[in-house]
């Protein structure tokens, strides 16, 4: 099986293509699921939340 290839940002959902300026770092509460953010998301300082832990965080 494949690593994520195509991974959705953590706060809106959305593509993030190998372009995009987003950033990606281990859920700070879990440390087991990447969270992703998009350029967007970096810009208005949305809130992103853990799949697993559901961690919510800026
Ligand atoms: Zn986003
Ligand atoms: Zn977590």
């Amino acid at each position: 099986m494949e690593e994520i290839e195509t991974p959705l940002c953590s706060c809106c959902g959305r593509v993030i293509s190998p372009d995009d300026n987003a950033v990606h770092f281990s859920c700070p509460s879990c440390g087991e699921i990447t969270i992703w953010r998009c350029e967007q998301c970096r810009k208005f300082t949305n809130n992103y939340k853990c799949v697993k832990c559901g961690f919510e965080g800026p």
